[in-house]
C-alpha cells in the first residue's frame, strides 16, 4: 500500500519556495540544480509534493560541511517553516548515525522534537547520499495545512549566507 495515493501532484508551497532559497543561497546546488529532487512517481510523499531530496553525500567532507549547514539553518528556521521531519547521516569513527529531526507531529522521538533522534538502519542507509526533509502528515490524500507555509526565503537566505560557526570561532582565533 503506497502512503499517498492522492495522484501525482506539483511541488507544494512549502518546496518549491524551500527550492528557490536554497538555490539562491547554497552555491553547491546551484551550480548543479539536479542536485534537489522533490516528485518522483513512486506513490510516496515524493509523489504528493511534500517531500525534497537535497543530494549531499554524507561521506564526502565537502559536501558535508554544507549539509550539516543546511540542517543548522533548517532547525533555527523551523518556527518560521513549519517542516515535518528531516532524515540525514552523521558519521562517528566511521560508524554511521542514521537520525532524524522530527519538527511536527505526529513524528517524535525520544530525544524531542528538533534534536537528532536515532532512525532505522533500513531507513538510515538509504539517507547516506542526501538529506530528505518533508511537510508530510500521514494522510494519503490530502496536504496538511503547514504544506502551504510561505515567506521564510528571505530569512532563510540570510542565516544560509552566514558563515558557518566553525569559521566564525575559528576566525577570533586568528591575530
Ligand atoms: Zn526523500
Amino acid at each position: 500500500m503506497s502512503e499517498w495515493t492522492g495522484g501525482t501532484r506539483s511541488e507544494c508551497p512549502a518546496v518549491k519556495e524551500l527550492r528557490d532559497a536554497l538555490t539562491v543561497a547554497v552555491p553547491l546546488l546551484a551550480a548543479d540544480p539536479k542536485k534537489i529532487g522533490t516528485i518522483r512517481n513512486d506513490g510516496s510523499r515524493h509523489t504528493a509534493g511534500l517531500a525534497m531530496d537535497i543530494m549531499l553525500d554524507s561521506r564526502d567532507s565537502v559536501e558535508k560541511s554544507v549539509a550539516d549547514d543546511i540542517i543548522a539553518a533548517l532547525v533555527d528556521l523551523h518556527a518560521r517553516m513549519r517542516w515535518a521531519d528531516l532524515i540525514y547521516t552523521d558519521w562517528n569513527g566511521g560508524k554511521p548515525f542514521y537520525f532524524h529531526i522530527p519538527g511536527m507531529p505526529p513524528f517524535g522521538g525520544p530525544r524531542g522534537m528538533l534534536k537528532k533522534n536515532p532512525t532505522s538502519k533500513k531507513l538510515g542507509r538509504q539517507h547516506e547520499n542526501h538529506i530528505h526533509v518533508d511537510w508530510w502528515s500521514g494522510n494519503p490524500t490530502t496536504w496538511p495545512a503547514h504544506a502551504s507555509t510561505k515567506g521564510f526565503k528571505t530569512a532563510l537566505v540570510a542565516r544560509l549566507q552566514q558563515p558557518p560557526q566553525w569559521l566564525v570561532d575559528y576566525m577570533r582565533t586568528v591575530p
